[in-house]
């Protein structure tokens, strides 16, 4: 029998295949979520100018060296500047300027004192605290010096960097290109809902969750149509598929069974094999392969055993497609909350919640374990990383755990 790929092998055999298909440039509107295909370096600074971060008084440090509460210093109140104005002079000896937040800073003030800090009488403030030069000024650039690499390439953009390229003015942003990813499914026995189903039939779930996990990511999906249990007929699905897309992800038939004729099919079409079986459970039977330089990743057709390689396997692939430069799944140390009473001859994979108490981060097991349970999948936050060779696992051990994709 062929050797199963490891985990970390089979992620670096899809990954080596992952490109990204081009690149454009999209509006600010409609940048969210896409990944960035260019380093973006500041064109301006930011702030771009010295301004107020308070509502109170601009006025020149060395007028108010000497104040106190007991000598309080009188200052001729000779303007007022708000954001997005200018003050019209130059602060001078024994003058200050009513100053408000994002105001610019004007011209020979080196101080704002907030309202809070002075009285106040008939154009009139009076400061009774030493402030030293510079106190309460945020500076031109002080955020974002103009030519500094504020992004990189491979980045995703999220709400918060959006804010920061709007703010430098950045427009419109340069991305990857959207990928298509074909969905194909096989089995004689799956229905769409919400067809009724005749006896010995399923609905199609497989399906759905794999679009959902493209959708989560903006790829683009074609969904082809359900390919029965024959070579001939998964095999024209397969051309087809590969024909309108970047990448391929099929569910069922890759197990040995009579009917699991997807590796008989790959081999005619004459993709290249990357990788026949995965060391690891749920999913073993799953495999690989490229044709003209499209990967093609084929799963079981057991719910859960799908979702857990393409969570292991498919979103790095695909965000690597995408252009992201973070790809593999989020690890984390996890204490176990409930004895796992079965070995594991093989790493495996067991759908947890992981929940915060105190500092400790645990993992409870939700549900049963077996490949075909989605209840259990729809519920677990991430996967337990199980080593090959373990025995039944105490409440109380610590392992390593993957977080499952969410949207938010
Ligand atoms: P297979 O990998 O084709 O041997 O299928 C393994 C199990 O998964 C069988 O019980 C199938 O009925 C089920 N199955 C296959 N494809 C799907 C699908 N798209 N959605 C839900 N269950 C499926
Ligand atoms: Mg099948």
């Amino acid at each position: 029998m062929k050797k199963k790929a490891s985990l970390e092998e089979a992620q670096r055999l899809l990954l080596e295949q992952a490109v990204t298909v081009g690149e454009y440039r999209v509006p600010l509107a409609a940048a969210a979520g896409k990944v960035l295909s260019q380093n973006v370096f500041a064109p301006m600074k930011l702030p771009p100018f010295d301004r107020s971060p308070l509502d109170g008084y601009a006025m020149r440090a060395i007028d108010i060296r000497q104040a106190s509460v007991a000598k309080p210093v009188a200052l001729r109140v000779v303007e007022e500047v708000r954001a997005g104005f200018v003050a019209s002079q130059i602060v001078k000896s024994g003058c200050a300027v009513k100053i408000m937040t994002g105001a610019p800073i004007p011209a020979g003030a080196d101080v704002v004192i907030p309202f809070e800090e002075v009285e106040y009488s008939a154009n009139v403030v009076y400061i009774e605290e030493v402030y030293a030069s510079g106190s309460n000024i945020v500076y031109a650039g002080e955020d974002v010096a103009k030519g500094e690499l504020v992004a990189r390439k491979g980045t995703v953009v999220t709400p918060a960097l959006l804010g920061l390229l709007a703010a430098l003015g950045v427009e419109p942003i340069p991305v990857y290109k959207s990928i298509n990813v074909a969905l194909l499914s096989t089995g004689d026995e799956l229905v769409e809902p919400p067809h009724p189903l005749e006896p010995g039939e399923i609905y199609n779930s497989n399906l759905h969750s794999l679009r959902a996990y493209c959708q989560m990511l903006g790829a683009k999906t074609v969904v082809q149509n359900t390919a029965s249990d024959e070579e001939e007929a998964i095999t024209d699905r397969l051309q087809e598929a590969l024909s309108q897309a970047d990448l391929v992800v099929t569910t069922g038939g890759v197990s040995v069974g009579d009917y699991d004729l997807l590796p008989v099919a790959l081999k005619r079409l004459g993709a290249k094999v990357l990788f026949q079986g995965l060391a690891l459970k749920p999913g073993s039977p799953a495999m690989a392969a490229v044709f003209q330089g499209k990967p093609i990743l084929a799963l079981s057709g057991n719910p859960a055993a799908a979702l857990i390689v393409f969570e292991l396997l498919g979103m790095p692939l695909l965000k690597q497609m995408l252009g992201r430069k973070t790809v593999l799944p989020q690890r984390f140390s996890a204490t176990l909350a409930d004895d796992f009473s079965k070995s594991s001859s093989q790493r495996r994979f067991v759908r947890v919640c992981l929940e915060q108490q105190g500092t400790q981060m645990y993992a409870k097991l939700v549900g049963s374990q077996s490949n075909g349970a989605l209840q259990s999948m729809a519920a677990c936050n991430a996967l337990l990383d199980v080593p090959e060779g373990s025995g039944p696992l105490p409440a109380g051990c610590v392992l390593e755990a993957v977080l499952t994709s969410r949207f938010v």
